[in-house]
């Protein structure tokens, strides 16, 4: 079973840097998922209200037999349920389906600008931080205005910022920010969700001078610069291949090829526009 280090964040709590992630997982696969991810070493799983299958993640830590403790978990606030008290609401919400009495991680899905509802938001998580019903609280999406403003009308920086980050959109300008300020950097979509990326020949021949998948060339390349990831799968063999990179390291000048593959290209929707 494998290890994962565990990354302190600017909470105090430590976050396991490698977890499981259950996007667009129907919710009768997240049980045998989830079950294979235990067993191969995945301790931490990212779930999200819009995810709809927050209740199966629950039913799958107690099937685990897991203590609480061993096991991190976040979730995040729907994009139509931003506001202070809405938030707080939300979160019960969340636990009740989770069969859990705090989540590990607590996240602002998306700021959706537009609705100029972010920061008083935010003014809910800390209360939900003071009171213990989140360990710690984060967001996603955010861009770099969208910190300053937190930064510059709210007491809390966020502990991490859960963004889209791969080798062909590697948020250079925006990890630096988070760096400056405390800030860990999640990435999702890790893997490229499943696109063109793992078939670049430079990944490949990477791939084979390792004796790799492409798919933990990638992981390794994310490990190596610092960022939590959680891909995802529901297939055993990728559950259990995609943890399997803490037994080998990449040289400086191969972690300088994965830097070329930048496209300057998200998958995902623009945060400044979305929702
Ligand atoms: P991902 O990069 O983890 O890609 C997942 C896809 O890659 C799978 O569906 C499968 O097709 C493929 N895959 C998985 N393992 C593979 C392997 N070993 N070899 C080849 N192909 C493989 O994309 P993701 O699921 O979107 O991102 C991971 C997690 O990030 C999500 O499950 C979710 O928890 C989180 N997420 C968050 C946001 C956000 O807005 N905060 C958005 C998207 C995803």
């Amino acid at each position: 079973m494998t290890q994962v280090p565990h990354i302190r964040l600017n909470s105090g709590v430590e976050i396991p840097q490698f977890g499981f992630g259950v996007f667009q997982i129907d919710p009768a696969d997240v049980g045998p998922a989830l079950g294979t991810a235990f067993e191969a070493g995945y301790r931490h799983v990212d779930t999200a209200q819009m995810y709809r299958n927050e209740a199966e993640v629950g039913q799958a830590i107690v099937d685990s037999g897991l203590r609480r403790d061993e096991i991190f978990v976040t979730t995040k606030l729907d994009n139509d349920r931003h506001g202070h008290d809405e938030a707080v609401t939300a979160l019960g919400e969340s636990l009740d389906r989770l069969r859990l009495d705090h989540v590990d991680l607590f996240l602002v899905h998306w700021p959706r600008p537009a609705h100029d509802r972010y920061v008083e938001t935010w003014k809910g998580f800390e209360k939900l931080a003071a009171d213990g019903r989140a360990r710690t609280i984060g967001v996603s999406n955010f861009q770099i205005p969208h910190l300053e403003r937190l930064a510059a009308e709210t007491g809390t920086v966020p502990a991490v910022n859960q963004i889209e980050l791969h080798p062909h959109f590697p948020q250079e300008e925006l990890r630096a920010y988070h760096r400056e300020h405390g800030i860990v950097t999640e990435a999702w979509g890790p893997i490229g969700q499943g696109g063109d990326l793992l078939g670049d020949e430079r990944l490949t021949a990477l791939a084979e001078k390792y004796g790799r998948t492409p798919a933990q060339i990638v992981l390794r390349w994310h490990i190596e610069l610092g960022n939590i990831v959680f891909p995802k799968s529901v297939t055993p063999a990728r559950i259990r291949e995609n943890i399997e990179v803490f037994d080998f390291e990449l040289a400086a000048a191969d972690m300088m090829t994965i830097a070329e593959l930048d496209t300057g290209r998200r998958i995902g929707p623009n945060p400044d526009d979305f929702g």
